[in-house]
């Protein structure tokens, strides 16, 4: 009997704890929009909306609060361990930056080292990138020599990485996965 008591509180903590973490995440967002009206020069006259549903929001916070102390109490008189009380306030929210997307057409790499879908060994890896001096190196040399080249800047375009051809190879077995060519 008693069992089933306890599965019971644990499952309104559980409730108890998303409507206070959903609330909580509400009240911060509201706290931010009343902070950038602050900063606006508006004074909370000109905002009462906000300022209510604020009041309002700490007003349930505080009822969930002491519902949730209460059924804490009669959880541990009935001998269950608060070590079954999982929060949900411990899961971690999704970073705000969106994730890397994994480029799968290799024709589509950019000029530096990316996330893809290695075409060899099949393994998801970030490519190790190396640059080497392509034809447009020799372009680029070939015309600063037309227009006399003064202390060597034909050489420059074989220094400068944006001049050269990129070259991704996959970290894992080694493969040339694909060049970006300037040209
Ligand atoms: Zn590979």
């Amino acid at each position: 009997m008693s069992d089933v008591q306890l599965m019971n509180i644990f499952e309104e903590l559980n409730r108890l704890s998303f409507s206070r973490q959903q609330l909580t995440d509400k009240r911060n967002i509201l706290a931010l929009l009343i902070q950038f009206k602050k900063n606006n020069g508006q004074n909370e006259q000109q905002y009462p909306s906000e300022a209510e549903e604020l009041k309002e929001i700490d007003e349930q916070l505080k009822v969930l609060t002491e519902k949730k102390i209460e059924l804490e109490n009669l959880q541990e008189r009935l001998g269950g361990s608060h070590l079954i009380d999982t929060t949900v306030s411990t899961t971690e929210s999704p970073p705000s930056y969106p994730a890397p997307r994994v480029i799968l057409e290799i024709g589509e790499l950019p000029r530096h080292s990316a996330p893809t879908q290695c075409p060899f060994c099949r393994q998801y890896v970030t490519t190790e990138v190396t640059t080497k001096a392509g034809s447009a190196a020799y372009i680029v040399c070939f015309i600063s020599i037309l227009f006399c080249c003064i202390a060597g800047c034909c050489l420059l375009p074989f220094c400068l990485d944006r001049c050269k051809d990129v070259i991704h190879k996959c970290p894992k077995c080694r493969s040339h996965i694909q060049t970006c060519k300037k040209l």
